[in-house]
């Protein structure tokens, strides 16, 4: 028994690397625009995270050189703090991301994590470090628990359960008659919209979700249970209704606290990040501004107009605004 034993562990260890690295594959796809050209520099050792302090020093890139989105761009995402990156349409937040995962390489200045510059550590190593919730998540035509533990294939379900829990996700599975079994993908149901909508319909059990939102909630369980150092939401919580939003960013909130994660949100809508510990104001590929809600509210500046404007939006919905207030 023990001889077998040995072989089919590692097999099985081998396995799980695979499964992670397909995971990894699958963010990797959601961010799309793949450069195959990064390569990984010769006896280049892991990454070594002390507390998870990105900086971006003099960083010009663009997609083709004739057109930089980036110009000499410096920022630091201190360790173990909640920072929102935001900005216009277009002024190359998602790319930060894209070069932070290495899919492509600065064309000048360079990226450093815990002060190692990105392009001298193991791509693996430094993809496992970043966990992302895109803003659309494939899902697997495999069950809502497969679903769940791809962020970690090692995890119990008690600890699928407990993630499905902190992401706001078991109210929902608690409405599918199969449950954690329910099949998800295309060839099993559909995990948001119209047909979530139908099975409450169908249940008679109509809650205040139903405009979708579960993808969205299954990739942070899938994040919950990965439990990277650096993390990223990329407009992750948008299609949720703002009750949901609220209870759920509450949620991150404390993980990220308790386990003093570092965390990069990138947002269009101010209420959603307007706690952060620092906030950067992107334009014209590089920052305009950057400080506390309270600090650039004073400074009167790009952040100041947008809040403004923003909040004369929200205004219209009374219930917006207090739960906002909340957060
Ligand atoms: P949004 O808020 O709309 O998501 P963003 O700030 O995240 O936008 P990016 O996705 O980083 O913006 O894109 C920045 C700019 O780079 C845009 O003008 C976009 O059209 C361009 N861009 C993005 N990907 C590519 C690509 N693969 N090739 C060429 N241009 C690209």
């Amino acid at each position: 028994v023990f001889q077998l034993s040995v072989p089919l562990n590692f097999l099985g260890s081998v396995y799980r690397e695979l499964r992670q690295s397909l995971l990894d594959m699958e963010t990797l796809f959601n961010l799309q625009k793949v450069n195959v050209a990064v390569k990984e520099k010769e006896g280049a050792k892991p990454l070594l995270l002390t507390g998870g302090e990105i900086r971006f020093e003099n960083v010009t890139f663009g997609y083709t050189p004739a057109r930089p989105i980036l110009k000499n761009l410096t920022l630091t995402i201190p360790a173990g703090k909640k920072v929102a990156i935001v900005g216009p349409s277009g002024c190359g937040k998602s790319t930060i991301l894209r070069l932070l995962f290495r899919f492509y390489d600065v064309q000048e200045g360079r990226i450093l994590i815990d002060g190692q510059d990105i392009r001298d550590v193991s791509l693996e190593s430094l993809r496992k470090a970043i966990g992302v919730v895109p803003q659309d998540t494939p899902l697997f035509n495999n069950t809502i628990e497969h679903n769940i533990r791809y962020g970690n294939m090692e995890a119990s379900p008690e600890q699928v359960r407990a993630a499905a829990e902190r992401a706001r996700l078991s109210e929902t599975i608690a409405h599918f008659p199969e449950g954690y079994q329910t099949m998800v993908g295309e060839r099993g149901m559909m995990i948001s919209g119209m047909r979530t909508a139908q099975v409450y319909e169908e249940k008679k059990n109509v809650v205040d979700d139903r405009t979708g939102g579960e993808k969205q909630r299954l990739a942070i369980s899938r994040l919950i249970l990965k439990d990277p150092p650096l993390l990223f939401f990329d407009e992750a919580t948008s299609a949720l209704d703002t009750h949901t939003e609220t209870t759920l960013l509450q949620n991150i909130n404390s993980i990220l606290k308790e386990k003093k994660r570092t965390s990069v949100f990138v947002a269009h809508r101010l209420r959603t990040i307007y706690d952060s510990d620092l906030i950067i104001v992107l334009s014209g590929g590089q920052v305009a501004e950057s400080g506390t809600h309270e600090n650039l509210i004073d400074k009167g500046g790009v952040y100041s107009e947008l809040w403004s404007a923003q909040e004369m939006k929200f205004g219209d919905n009374a219930e917006d605004v207090a739960l906002a207030e909340d957060v």
